[in-house]
């Protein structure tokens, strides 16, 4: 079964998915969507009324305001993978419980394995808990830690300046410091780095899949990389907290292969017509990855049975 394959089988099974009580008052499940092939994967929290009736990641205005940040980043929606710790709205948007976080763990750990993005961005509190535990977001916001080759990036989720005015500005730094970060992993990864912004590959927008091991714990004994962004984390961060847990990827072939992107990573097909109406994401800047000869990409057949979740292969 290849990847797109892997793909359709995690969307089917957290659209059918009963393994927490959400499922009955969920209208939709949403397992996420983006490019199989990004560098950076965003991991928001949980689905909100709008998510819940689309059954797409970030549509409200709080995805409004992502499109934004992404754009600070050099990226869009064809270019990034997009999706939350659970693919069900909690009722009246209540926090997860730690019950629901453990049974939808095995979804998120499968998308990890199939993207294996160079950098994880967490995005709020209950996603930065998965990597940064004990941690708190006003603190580590906009740092970054690199584990095994992967760059981690605790971020506020793009809600809270929703509520708070004055973190707009805040969340827009610590998105403009992705292209960088972004560089410096595709460094340690062996991967052509570009000049200026990097916009990764835009292609294919994907959705989800099921479980995976749970994944094993980080090592600690790296120093934290501090970003201007978290000016108020001051100091060593209790590292003894830090018990980060990311797993050794069983797709690190893949990131490998991302030294030379392949040509299906970077061209971006043509939308379904048939597709969930959504502003075009517009072309990304020729690189000169997306120079490069290659197959045509191919389209993954949109499913037709709930609200459409765009997959680009
Ligand atoms: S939140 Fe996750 S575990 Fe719970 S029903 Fe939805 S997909 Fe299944």
């Amino acid at each position: 079964m290849n990847r797109p394959e892997r793909f359709e089988r995690l969307y089917a099974e957290v659209r059918g998915c009963e393994r927490c009580p959400l499922a009955a008052t969920r209208t939709c499940s949403v397992p996420g969507e983006g490019n199989i092939n990004a560098e950076v994967m965003f991991i928001g929290e949980a689905p909100g009324a709008n998510e819940d009736k689309q059954g797409r990641p970030f549509v409200g205005a709080a995805g409004q305001f992502l499109d934004e940040l992404l754009g600070h980043a050099g990226l869009d929606r064809s270019s990034a993978y997009i999706c939350n710790v659970l693919k069900c709205r909690p009722p009246n948007n209540r926090d997860p419980l730690p019950d629901e976080i453990e049974a939808c763990r095995d979804y998120l750990d499968e998308q990890i394995d199939l993207i294996d993005p160079l950098v994880i961005v967490t995005l709020g509190r209950y996603s930065m808990a998965r990597y940064f535990p004990k941690q708190t977001i006003s603190r580590i916001h906009g740092t970054v830690k690199e584990v095994a080759g992967r760059f981690y990036v605790p971020m506020y989720h793009p809600a809270a300046a929703l509520h708070q005015g004055g973190l707009r500005q805040v969340i827009i730094e610590d998105f403009r410091k992705l292209p960088g970060i972004l560089q410096r992993a595709r460094r340690a990864a062996g991967a052509p780095v570009m000049p200026g912004l990097a916009p990764p590959p835009a292609a294919p927008i994907v959705a989800a899949r099921p479980a995976a091991p749970p994944p094993p714990p980080i090592p600690d004994d790296e120093p934290w990389e501090y970003e201007d962004g978290g000016a108020d984390f001051d100091g060593e961060p209790p590292m003894e907290e830090l018990a980060v847990a990311v797993e050794p990827s069983p797709t690190a072939p893949l990131r490998q292969e991302r030294g030379a992107m392949p040509a299906e990573a970077v061209a971006s097909p043509p939308r379904d017509a048939g597709a969930a109406a959504e502003p075009a994401a517009p072309p990304p800047a020729p690189t000169e990855e997306s120079t490069a000869p290659g197959p045509t990409p191919s389209r993954i057949p949109e499913p037709i049975t709930q609200p459409q979740i765009r997959l680009f292969d």
